[in-house]
């Protein structure tokens, strides 16, 4: 087993130091009093209960924190994902497939203390890590948090399970805190992604963030039992009509970063929440194999080496194929072609 840093999980060191409990203090009396957590730049005290794009004061709401079976392989492991799901979003994805949260910031109102118990749950429950889903606007009391579960006794790796619409600035708060990242890297032109998303220059913001997340963390590695213990995980959902522009994202990924990177290419778009009547840009129907099939071949031309690729659309299941299982990408295309021509 291979870390680069002498401490593990890595906020052990920064909890020992006292950086921790620093930046902390920082993240709840300036970052909330005028918040520039993410590129949206709203410069609202959240504090005094004003909400900026993401609808969030200073009240942690969450939504649910559960063993999760049904991310990447090497997250989920044998034990499950530590997941906890917070309520609220930067953006405005009109086929989002967690809108209840996301859009309707379902989710119950918690203290900094009971975030910090449910961690330490997760962790006793068998959890590989702690997967933040939507964390962003939560950071200062996800940080805030973490002192008390570390004494509590938590010691497995922190996973940031993000849009990818993160400010540089933002994310050196979590330089030495989070272990592995999980960004989206939805789209490749900044029009799709407002007009979709809310999300003004994504691909801008996106692909800055991605590379401050890399050079934290750098490429996946795993441990004996093949759970992924550090590292950047980079996902692309593929959506109809080439709305998200795989072979555009990809390319940028297999030229701009190390082969050491993981790729999570998915497949598994359905129409939801505003989606389901959207005709302008056809996203009201579910995705098809040519178009799943043309992302299988971007990443080949991209020459990205290790990641996961989804089979969806050809099998019954959640099948995900991870490079341990199917070392070469070829293979599964290979395979995955001759299933769909025989189920068609
Ligand atoms: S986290 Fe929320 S309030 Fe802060 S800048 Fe982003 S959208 Fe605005």
């Amino acid at each position: 087993m291979q870390f680069y840093r002498a401490t593990y999980p890595s906020y052990l060191e920064l909890y020992e130091s006292g950086e921790l409990q620093r930046r902390a203090e920082e993240l709840w009396e300036v970052a909330m009093r005028d918040c520039t957590l993410c590129p949206h730049d709203c410069h609202v005290d959240r504090r005094a209960g004003v909400k900026g794009v993401c609808r969030s004061t200073a009240d942690l709401l969450i939504t649910s924190h559960v063993l999760h079976w049904g991310e990447e392989p090497g997250i989920t492991g044998t034990g499950g994902a530590g997941t906890v799901f917070f309520a609220n979003c930067q953006g405005r994805c009109m086929y989002c497939q967690n809108y209840s949260l996301s859009q309707y910031g379902r989710g119950k109102k918690r203290t900094i203390s009971e975030l910090a118990q449910m961690m330490v749950s997760l962790q006793e429950r068998g959890a590989h890590n702690i997967d933040f889903v939507s964390p962003t606007q939560y950071m200062p009391q996800i940080i805030c948090a973490m002192p008390e579960a570390i004494e509590r006794g938590l010691r497995i790796p922190l996973l940031y399970n993000t849009n990818g619409y993160e400010n540089m600035e933002a994310l050196r708060y979590l330089d030495g805190v989070i272990d592995i990242y999980l960004p989206d890297a939805k789209y490749a032109d900044p029009e799709v992604s407002k007009r979709l998303s809310g999300f003004p220059d994504y691909p801008y913001f996106n692909r800055i963030a991605i590379k401050e997340m890399y050079r934290q963390v750098g490429g996946v590695q795993h441990d004996d039992k093949g759970i992924i213990t550090r590292g950047l995980i980079i996902r692309h959902l593929v959506l109809p009509n080439n709305m998200s522009q795989a072979r555009e994202v990809l390319l940028w990924i297999g030229q701009e970063l190390g082969s050491d990177v993981f790729v999570s290419l998915m497949d598994q778009y359905f129409p939801a929440y505003r989606a389901v009547k959207d005709k302008k840009y056809g996203l009201y129907r579910s995705l098809k194999w040519e178009e799943y099939d043309t992302a299988m071949a971007a990443w080949e031309e991209a020459g990205i080496e290790q990641g996961f690729i989804q089979q969806h659309l050809v099998e019954e299941g959640n099948a995900w194929y991870g490079n341990d299982d199917i070392p070469d990408p070829n293979n599964v295309y290979e395979g995955a072609a001759e299933l769909a021509a025989g189920e068609g």
